[in-house]
């Protein structure tokens, strides 16, 4: 804890009396703390920001110089028209990723509940992922209980936390690497999903915080994968609109992580 300590001469000035007088500043040094991290997240991800839209330029103009020698319908051409549409829908990705946040955080995002099975979001979210997957050569392992699951939930954004947990197991396991989606029904109406990867894993005392929002492990210039460090605040405020649960485990560096949703079923 912190305190402010005052001292005081009292009575006469013979006695050498002195009185001291403690005052608790711990909650208002925990305030001074919080706000310097906050500030200093910002910065950081304002640097992250920069590099993650600057990134893809470089690519797209390089792009443009080779289709305007390359020939009509020419291989060349082809692939600089697939790579400049890859780096743009990454943009497009990051842009949407950013708006979303602002308007999840603004309480402007309404769920669009229906009753929706476990297995079409699943399905959903690896329509989305099996490219970036497969793209690093990851082993899929789909582990869904044989009964169907009903939930009442806004399908798309379900899905988009399900797609976001699978690209981050791509994302930061090494190539080759193995990304299982287990889910299993719990006692009470709820059903538990797990995305586990046995990539790089999460330090313990960052497992709680890589939910807050523009937090990444590692330093921004160092880290080897995009990112704006949005993706997983944002699938913690929806998955508690749903009435969910979701939290990170991970045996530390080196020794993969896991994800668990766990949502109320009907
Ligand atoms: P982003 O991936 O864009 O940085 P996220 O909010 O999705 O943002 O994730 C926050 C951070 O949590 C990541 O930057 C990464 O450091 C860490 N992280 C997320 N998923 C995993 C995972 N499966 N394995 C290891 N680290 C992860």
């Amino acid at each position: 804890r912190w305190f402010d300590v005052f001292a005081f001469r009292i009575g006469n000035p013979a006695e050498h009396k002195v009185a001291l007088l403690f005052s608790d500043i711990t909650q208002r040094k925990q305030v001074e703390q919080a706000l310097r991290e906050a500030d200093a997240r910002k910065d950081e991800f304002l640097a992250t920001l920069a590099h993650e839209l600057r990134n893809p330029l470089a690519p797209i103009s390089n792009g443009l110089a080779i289709l305007r020698h390359a020939e009509a319908g020419s291989a060349v051409g082809v692939r600089a028209r697939e790579l400049m549409e890859r780096q743009l829908a990454h943009m497009v990705r990051l842009v949407d990723d950013l708006l979303d946040v602002s308007r999840v955080s603004r309480g402007k995002v309404e769920l669009r509940k229906a009753t929706v099975a476990l297995g079409a979001l699943v399905e959903a979210a690896l329509e989305t992922s099996r490219p970036l997957l497969d793209a690093a050569g990851h082993r899929l392992e789909l582990a869904l209980p044989a009964e169907p699951v009903l939930l009442d939930a806004d399908a798309t954004r379900l899905s988009q936390v399900l797609s976001n947990l699978l690209n981050n197991a791509a994302k930061y396991t090494r190539e080759g690497g193995h990304v299982r989606l287990a889910a299993r029904c719990l006692p009470q109406r709820r059903v538990s999903i797990a995305v586990s990867d046995n990539g790089i894993g999460i330090p313990p005392q960052m497992l709680d915080k890589v939910f807050d929002l523009f937090t990444q492990v590692g330093a921004a210039l160092e880290r080897s994968q995009g990112g704006l460090g949005i993706g997983l605040s944002l699938a913690r405020r929806l998955v508690e609109m749903h009435g969910g649960h979701i939290s990170a485990a991970s045996d530390g560096a080196g020794r993969g992580s896991t994800f668990t949703v766990e949502l109320p079923t009907l």
